[in-house]
């Protein structure tokens, strides 16, 4: 489907939003009546007001959630029906992609034509897929002497609060709530501050779809009030969370403060593209790197923001990456042929911006951009950036920017590309090229990542594992039927024959 700039932006401007709590199977009000207004990052206008919760609305959330689980409406309903429910949803999601598409679009100022060919396709893709495992997998009969019979078994955890970012809003809701709800919990959503509107509407699809009162629901509001009181609270049994480092650590503080729930963590990356000597066609690999960093205007806990590439190569790989990059057009979200949206807000924007002046004044070259573009429309737009001749110790190089800036740092030898690629406090993904079948395997075992994609950017996809080593993450995975072992409980059940 060719999309056309002046449909997307008509289209965009008959959008109905959804601006108020979800919660037993309503919208309302927040309990105190405030609310807060939602900013377009590629203008700094406001798009809606939304629900403010906060702590009375988490725990009136929260019981819902409660109770829903305890009457069993969906822990307790057939794998079979609990399958049929999300593929619904899935279905429905399909149905209202264009709709779902635009307010990521709108909230986050991802590309258009992005939400409508990745973002919005994979949440799909991605509850049909947990959809599909519920009652494929078996359980275990423990190897015990005859006179016993032992059932290992597994049980949803309870009620869980997702707290999710604000770069993927929609595919990081159903990373979340795909293996959350295939696995039998109720779960309270909160959404990121900026980008409500999509989990918002997917709350009420999933109502439509068949998911019961309560089972789903979904608080708007400041993370540091309703994410730390969700966290916090004794009628929660886990949180899943994708977001900073900061916050993952301060989770664990919450929850060993409280009731020691389960606290699954996907953190920040400050991921390295290994570009070994004997690397193929480097066209391709111009491709893969310059997408790899400027994708989701590089606010990707993936982007691979290091560049770490053999001497030889280095001066003709970076020459093709500056022709590549000319294709990276910053504009407009809603313009199809938009490669690079705004900073997802104004402060964050002035954060990108910092680092690139530390770059600067620590010494590294600058080759591409280096400042803020399209400033008259009010948005906050930052041009694609390259750093070379990046010393390690540089802070473009050790920091999550979280932007489109890229650090090309050199090696001679391989165990050294290796060191490099590894002296960071995070453990996301990693590329490795080389032409060499065994080389790759070797390499592929000393990065320490939770994705290494040889010869390619790849997270994988709904099938495979994604998190971190190192301060990435801490307990689990999002995707694949990994994650639905993160949100149950094993059991025992012991039997003694007659
Ligand atoms: P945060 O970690 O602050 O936000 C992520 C989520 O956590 C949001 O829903 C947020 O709510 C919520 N939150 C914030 N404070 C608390 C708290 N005390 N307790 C519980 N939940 C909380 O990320 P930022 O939006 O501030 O971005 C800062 C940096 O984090 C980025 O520059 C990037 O480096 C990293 N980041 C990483 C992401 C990833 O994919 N791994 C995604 C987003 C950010 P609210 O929106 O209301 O603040």
């Amino acid at each position: 489907m060719k999309l056309e700039y002046s449909d997307v932006k008509k289209t965009a401007a008959k959008l109905k939003f959804r601006t108020k709590a979800f919660i037993h199977g309503k919208f309302v009000n927040a309990a105190s009546g405030k609310t807060y207004v939602s900013l377009n990052p590629a203008t700094g206008q406001p798009i809606a007001e939304i629900a403010s919760c906060d702590g009375a609305d988490v725990d009136l959330a929260v019981k819902a959630a409660r109770h829903s689980f305890e009457q069993g409406v969906w822990s307790k309903r057939s794998p079979a029906e609990r399958k049929h429910v999300l593929l619904k949803l899935a279905d429905l999601l399909e149905k209202n992609l264009a709709e779902i598409a635009l307010l990521d679009c709108l909230d986050a100022g991802k590309p258009i034509t992005d939400c409508v060919t990745i973002d919005a396709p994979d949440t799909v893709h991605c509850f049909r897929w947990h959809a599909e495992a519920i009652d494929k997998e078996y359980e275990k009969v423990a190897p015990t002497s005859p006179g016993n019979v032992a059932m290992i078994v597994r049980e949803p955890l309870g009620v869980i609060g997702a707290i999710l970012p604000w770069n993927f809003p929609i595919q990081m809701g159903a990373w979340k709530l795909g293996p959350i709800l295939a696995t039998g919990n109720s779960v309270v959503v909160k959404p990121a501050r900026q980008t409500s509107l999509s989990a918002l509407r997917l709350a009420e699809l999933a109502a439509e779809a068949g998911i019961p009162e309560g089972v789903l629901n979904v608080i708007p509001g400041n993370g540091s009030v309703i994410g730390a009181a969700l966290c916090k609270h004794l009628d929660v049994d886990a949180a899943a969370f994708t977001g900073s480092t900061e916050v993952g650590r301060q989770l664990l503080h919450y929850s060993a403060e409280s009731n020691l729930k389960r606290i699954v963590l996907e953190l920040g990356g400050k991921n390295p593209q290994l570009v070994l000597e004997d690397a193929g066609d480097l066209d391709y690999i111009a491709r893969q790197a310059v997408n790899c960093v400027f994708w989701n205007m590089g606010e990707n806990c993936s982007s691979g923001s290091r560049l770490i590439v053999h001497r030889k190569l280095k001066d003709k790989l970076l020459a093709r990456m500056l022709e590549v990059a000319k294709e990276w057009i910053v504009g407009d979200p809603l313009d199809p042929a938009t490669k690079v949206g705004p900073m997802i807000e104004e402060s964050h924007m002035n954060t990108v911006l910092g680092y690139i002046e530390s770059g600067k004044s620590e010494g590294a070259k600058l080759v591409l951009g280096g400042g803020r573009t399209l400033k008259k429309t009010g948005g906050f737009f930052v041009e694609p950036t390259i750093f070379d001749e990046v010393k390690p110790s540089m802070r473009i190089a050790r920091e999550e920017i979280f932007g489109p800036v890229l650090s090309v740092l050199t090696f001679d030898k391989e165990e050294e590309g290796i060191a490099l690629a590894n002296d960071t406090t995070y453990g996301l993904t990693a590329s490795v090229y080389t032409q060499d079948l065994s080389r790759a395997h070797r390499v592929a075992r000393a990065l320490r990542a939770g994705t290494v994609s040889v010869n390619c950017f790849s997270e994988g996809d709904a099938t495979t594992p994604f998190g971190g080593f190192k301060q990435s993450g801490f307990f689990g995975r999002d995707k694949s039927i990994f994650a639905h072992y993160q949100y149950t409980e094993l059991k025992t059940v012991w039997m003694q024959l007659a």
